[in-house]
């Protein structure tokens, strides 16, 4: 997986990219800021810096992200927009009074993650964000560019990527890790719902760990037409 390797991938994301920029589409791009997210990012910000980046901020992440976020921000130059939710946290409790992600983590995604995202997909063409088939079976179902809510289309560039893919890219463009991934978790979203994991295993195992819960919504709620 040398650098060709990578121009034909990169140049595929390139063109797609400027034919929705040619036909007047605006895109904004989402990201984690996770290991695996970073190459993706690094191709759409060196495609063109005026692609807004987006990063839900549910006020619940790994200070780690955080920083790791800014980091990769001065790196690339790029700026990014956080979005957070409009309810505040002190609302965001049970009838006994334990925050929605202890009972009801459905509601909390919705309240932190989905709903700040809706006003930036109501306003614009095009979602691009990172997800990857062999993440999970309902992943693998999704496609290249499919419908979206709210009338945008939802571009998943590295579907079809896999782990040595990122891995390599990474390795070829020096691109830092999240540093929690030292620390043994491979898949990183909101602190009360991330757990370390076995290595071997499946690298979502650690999210939702004990529930039925696999996805946050954002790739199965804002999806089709709403
Ligand atoms: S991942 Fe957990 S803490 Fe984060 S928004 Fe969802 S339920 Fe809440």
């Amino acid at each position: 997986m040398d650098a060709d390797y990578f121009k034909e991938k990169t140049s595929e994301i390139e063109e797609r990219i400027n034919r929705f920029m040619d036909d007047g589409l605006k895109l904004f791009i989402g990201s984690s800021f996770q290991t695996h997210s970073i190459p993706l990012l690094h191709i759409v910000t060196s495609i063109s810096k005026e692609i807004p980046v987006y990063f839900i901020d549910t006020g619940f992440h790994f200070p780690e992200t955080l920083i790791y976020r800014d980091q990769i921000a001065e790196l690339f130059g790029i700026e990014v927009i956080n979005t957070h939710s409009v309810v505040s946290k002190n609302l965001q409790c049970d009838a006994d009074g334990n925050l929605y992600f202890a009972s009801d983590p459905d509601h909390c995604c919705y309240l932190n993650k989905i709903q700040p995202l809706e006003p930036v997909l109501i306003a614009h063409d095009v979602w691009i964000n990172g997800i990857r088939a062999e993440q999970s079976a309902h992943r693998k179902k999704m496609g290249l560019v499919i419908k979206g809510p709210f009338d945008t289309l939802r571009y998943h560039p590295v579907l079809h990527w896999t782990n040595k893919d990122i891995f390599y890219y990474r390795k070829l463009h020096n691109l830092p890790p999240h540093p929690l991934e030292e620390k043994g978790y491979l898949s990183i979203g909101c602190e009360p719902c991330t757990r370390k994991v076995d290595p071997s295993g499946d690298e979502r195992a650690g999210r939702w760990f004990g529930m039925k819960k696999t996805e946050c919504g954002l790739h199965t709620e804002l999806v089709g037409n709403r």
